[in-house]
């Protein structure tokens, strides 16, 4: 028996369908000489062909540009001058791509390089594209590699650690699980190498500040993210209703390891994991308005149903269609957000009438929703 196999899978891992891995430069290249484990990627490659052949989508968070250009440029140790490490990003992240399409390809995987900024993840119009491509990849059966664009992000608008882009990139895809690969096969108690008595964690249900105060900065020189950026990602993947887990990938086949119940800290999402669009609505839009709705609307809509103009009291702010507004009642409780499909001056003429009377009012049939129910996130579906 091997030591894996003496935890149980987590149903959550088995019916993952589809996976966002994130693989840190510290487990992907020799922090001595700055160059890339081989080995390590050959058996990571081995890893996501099992997962690709259980029909799982499988999606990269991949580190590792800063330090393979750092080897090659020769820049000293210690920490690098943001410009330093932008340039060593530019020249390593040719090395990082080339060496996915070679070991990934010699397995008859295409793998396809994505470099996103936060804005890519995070503004409506971007986040539409970089969410539409990466599902056009996965249609086309490849297996996207992404990394921030260190070289042209500045400082202010970097994530800055992988830890954070691979939970908003897992929760843009609707990723039912986040794997981090860590130097460490969990959250602990205590900084393991200090306190003997330091116990893994084995599910973590809420962030508390308690769980927090568990974090110290663990940092290495060459990744960024300590457990501080883990559980900050751990917040963005479990809101989004994307599951999370920490393992070591320390030995080769990490991934294989998890199937075969490594050790690792799982942070469970909700038990109602909301849908891809409903978490893009409710976690990422900035809104734009207020509607204020009836009692009648707010019982129609928790029963499922659209918001019409009947329903509507009161509107406030500007906005234009397809934008996020907040749905309240007329206490002021939010009820829910969604995509309006009119703007703000439109649905001021057309608010408490009957659907049937929109075009005479707008001069145009427009849709009878004011919000659709598929554009829709209330409050209480999101807990
Ligand atoms: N994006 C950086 C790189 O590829 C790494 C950031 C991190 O280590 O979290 O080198």
């Amino acid at each position: 028996m091997t030591n894996a196999s003496n935890h149980a899978v987590r149903q959550e891992w088995l019916n993952a369908r589809r996976v966002a891995v994130k693989i840190g430069s510290a487990l992907l290249t020799d922090g001595a000489t700055g160059t890339l484990k081989q080995a390590w990627l050959e058996a990571m490659a081995e890893d996501v062909a099992a997962l690709r052949r259980e029909g799982r989508d499988v999606i990269l968070i991949s580190s590792g540009a800063i330090a393979l250009g750092r080897g090659a440029l020769g820049l000293p140790k210690g920490p690098l001058k943001l410009e330093e490490a932008q340039a060593a990003a530019a020249v390593g992240q040719i090395t990082l791509g080339h060496a996915y399409q070679a070991v990934f390809g010699e397995r008859g995987m295409t793998v396809a390089q994505v470099l996103v900024t936060p804005g890519d993840t995070e503004e409506r119009q971007r986040y539409l594209n970089a969410r539409n491509t990466i599902e056009t990849l996965f249609k086309l059966g490849a297996i996207p590699v992404v990394n921030e664009n260190d070289t042209v992000a500045t400082a202010e608008i970097r994530y800055g650690d992988n830890d954070r882009l691979a939970a908003r990139v897992a929760s843009m895809i609707t990723a039912d699980c986040l794997v981090l690969l860590s130097d460490i096969d969990g959250l602990y108690t205590a900084p393991p190498a200090q306190n003997p008595d330091a116990r893994r964690l084995v599910v973590v249900t809420a962030i508390t500040p308690a769980i927090e105060a568990m974090a110290g900065d663990a940092g290495t020189e060459l990744s960024r993210g300590g457990m501080v950026t883990k559980l900050a990602a751990a917040k963005i993947a479990v809101s989004a209703g994307t599951h999370m887990v920490i393992a070591s990938g320390k030995e080769l086949h990490p991934l294989k390891s998890l199937n075969e119940g490594a050790p690792c800290t799982w942070f469970l999402a909700a038990a109602s994991p909301v849908t891809a669009r409903k978490r893009w609505i409710a976690g990422t839009l900035e809104p734009k308005g207020v509607i204020v709705i009836d009692d009648g609307a707010r019982a129609a809509l928790q029963s499922g149903r659209s918001l019409l103009p009947a329903g509507v009291k009161g509107v406030s702010g500007q906005f234009e269609r397809g934008e996020a507004v907040i749905i309240r009642d007329e206490a002021g409780g939010e009820v829910g957000r969604g995509l309006i499909a009119y703007s703000a001056e439109e649905t001021a003429r057309i608010a408490g009438r009957n659907s049937m009377e929109i075009q005479s009012v707008l001069g145009y049939a427009g849709r009878a929703a004011l919000i659709h129910r598929d554009d829709m996130a209330l409050l209480r579906d999101l807990g």
